[in-house]
């Protein structure tokens, strides 16, 4: 099966790779071997493949975390103990082969069909939205008019866990300018040792999102949105007829914000599950 599976795989060579959270993290950018552009919609994944030393051929999904409009395909991983492909996957220096798959997938701003999203993520579920964001900023720069309001929420346990931080909090900063993109980063751990301060919000992502559109919290969960940020400015920001939500990373977190998105009258739910419950 996995000869077979990887008999159907191009190769791809890696060509940077930047490791952080104490190495438990990583982006990883690859170039195809051949030379080819991978034709892919922002927010669709792939399948990577390495030869394992304990598990022989392993291939797992991941979402790209870069726009087609990148030159080389990027991804946003994170290190699972004991996993059977992860440390081998960590383990890789530039210049590796991967193998991978054609991408696939209908997690697409196109299959949510709204013009307001409501983005949550867990973790490396920020995964596609780094490609949604990116490619709307980049046509954005290339004056291609656009009337897409983008609202994120990206939760972590550990301050240090925020992937992309900058690079999005730069785009939250042209919104004065016309970039319609709103960003919120919430720890469930809120660590100053671990890089959290006022800025960072207090709480699991998807009781943040319930927060915003006051919908209930688990009795005795600490619950705030980063400091500045206004509760009611932000749920201001959605209407619910001209909203999707679309949710990525923890089965639970994707689960939770079902009822909140159907109570206040969203009825576009787009998910993407990174494992089962
Ligand atoms: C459509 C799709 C897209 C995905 N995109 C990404 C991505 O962009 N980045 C990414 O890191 N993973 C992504 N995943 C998860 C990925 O496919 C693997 O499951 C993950 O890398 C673990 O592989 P492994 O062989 O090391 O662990 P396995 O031995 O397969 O162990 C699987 C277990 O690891 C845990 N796990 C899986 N993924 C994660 C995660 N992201 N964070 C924390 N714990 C996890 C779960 O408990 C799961 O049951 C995606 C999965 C799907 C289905």
């Amino acid at each position: 099966m996995s000869d077979a599976l990887k008999a159907k795989m191009q190769t791809a060579t890696l060509v940077s790779k930047e490791l952080f959270a104490g190495g438990r993290l990583g982006v990883f950018k690859l170039r195809p071997t051949k030379g080819e552009r991978w034709w892919y919609q922002a927010g669709q994944y792939t399948t990577l493949g390495l030869d394992t030393a304990e598990h022989g051929f392993i291939a797992r999904a991941y979402s790209i975390a870069g726009s087609p409009l990148d030159p080389d395909i990027e991804f946003f991983i994170a290190l699972v103990e004991n996993g059977k492909l992860t440390p081998t996957l960590f383990a890789q220096e530039l210049g590796a082969t991967f193998h991978f798959l054609k991408p696939v997938g209908k997690f697409t701003l196109r299959a949510a069909a709204k013009r307001t999203i409501v983005m949550a993520a867990t973790g490396t579920g920020l995964a596609p939205f780094v490609g949604h964001v990116r490619s709307l900023w980049k046509l954005h720069q290339a004056g291609v008019p656009s009337d897409y309001r983008i609202i994120l929420f990206h939760g972590a346990a550990y301050a240090d866990e925020f992937g992309y931080r900058a690079e999005l909090e730069g785009y939250a900063a042209e919104r004065a300018k016309g970039f319609d993109f709103t960003y919120v980063c919430s720890a469930s751990r809120p660590d100053p040792a671990r890089g959290w301060d006022a800025r960072t919000g207090t709480g699991r992502i998807n009781e943040v999102v319930r927060h915003v559109f006051a919908q209930p919290i688990p009795a005795g969960r600490q619950v705030a949105l980063p400091a500045g940020v206004d509760r009611a400015a932000l749920a201001a920001l959605v209407d619910p007829a001209r909203t999707a939500f679309m949710t990525c990373g923890n089965p639970g977190m994707i689960e939770d914000l079902k009822e909140p998105a159907k109570a206040i009258g969203v009825d576009a739910y787009l998910m993407e599950e990174f494992w089962k419950a």
